[in-house]
């Protein structure tokens, strides 16, 4: 059995005195693509937020490759807070798609996409370019390369973020209801492309999605979030038509 890439050990988040996340253990496995499912305001978002670092932890430790992201080991093992640095270099693992793209409205569209290799990664912008390209050629928009955010729609945009993610070379790519601020008619060439990732098989991923068929297509888990708590955790047949508890119940009821 591979090492998990992704280990949360009772991770506990509050947002002042309201408890969001409940002391939760999960693990995310090699290539493994997990999706998220459960009420708004379950804590899904900020679950996957931590493992960006976009949210503090309140309780507990996340791994990413056996590296603490919130904390590291002194001579004698001890944990103590993790430096900027060390959190930035376990972070680098780690990619984000949002709901709303946050795509720079200033730069083209290969510039949006080699901006980081090249400023956060430091890497050369010819080869930066070059990949960049090849990303934007894999979303299926290389001829868009030279134009700008503006120009271009909700589904195309999110296919930019999606390349510009890409290009990182995570280990472990996190989607955000990357389809739920998309009209109807553009949600499938955003889920297409995002399938072709999954089935290249190599990154692990983490979807919160509302797309139940989409996650069974796409997930070898589904997670059941509900109070703080992941519910119910196992593969998409299991979850979707044999759910055990009844908030996962009512939950399917409402969406299936
Ligand atoms: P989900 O993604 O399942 O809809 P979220 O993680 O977005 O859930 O939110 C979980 C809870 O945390 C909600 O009650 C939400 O209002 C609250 N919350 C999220 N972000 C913040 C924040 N920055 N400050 C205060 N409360 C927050």
């Amino acid at each position: 059995m591979s090492e998990p890439i992704v280990r949360y050990n009772k991770v506990t988040k509050y947002f002042d005195d309201l408890q969001v996340l409940d002391e939760i253990d999960f693990e995310i496995k090699q290539g493994e693509k997990v999706a998220l499912i459960g009420p708004s305001g379950s804590g899904k978002t900020t679950f996957a937020r931590l493992l960006m670092t976009l949210e503090e932890i309140t309780d507990g430790t996340i791994e990413v490759e056996g590296d603490y992201l919130w904390h590291e080991e002194d001579e004698n093992g001890e944990l103590k807070p993790a430096s900027t640095e060390h959190q930035r270099k376990v972070r680098s693992n780690i990619g984000m798609v949002f709901q709303h793209f946050h795509l720079f409205p200033h730069m083209t569209v290969l510039e949006n996409v080699i901006e980081a290799p090249v400023t956060v990664q430091g890497r050369d912008k010819d080869e930066a370019t070059k990949a960049g390209k090849e990303m934007l050629d894999k979303v299926g928009l290389l001829d868009k390369a030279d134009t700008y955010p503006a120009q271009l729609s909700g589904g195309q945009k999110q296919r930019v973020a999606i390349a510009r993610a890409l290009v990182m070379k995570p280990k472990v790519l996190i989607f955000d209801e990357p389809t739920s601020a998309l009209d109807p008619e553009l949600v499938g060439e955003v889920l297409d492309v995002i399938k072709s990732i999954a089935d290249e098989g190599e990154t692990s991923m983490l979807l919160i999605s509302h797309e139940m068929d989409f996650a069974r297509e796409v997930a070898d888990r589904i997670c059941f979030f509900a109070d703080g708590k992941i519910v119910e955790d196992g593969p998409p047949e299991e979850i979707l038509f044999n759910p055990k508890s009844d908030r996962l119940k009512e939950f399917l009821e409402r969406f299936m």
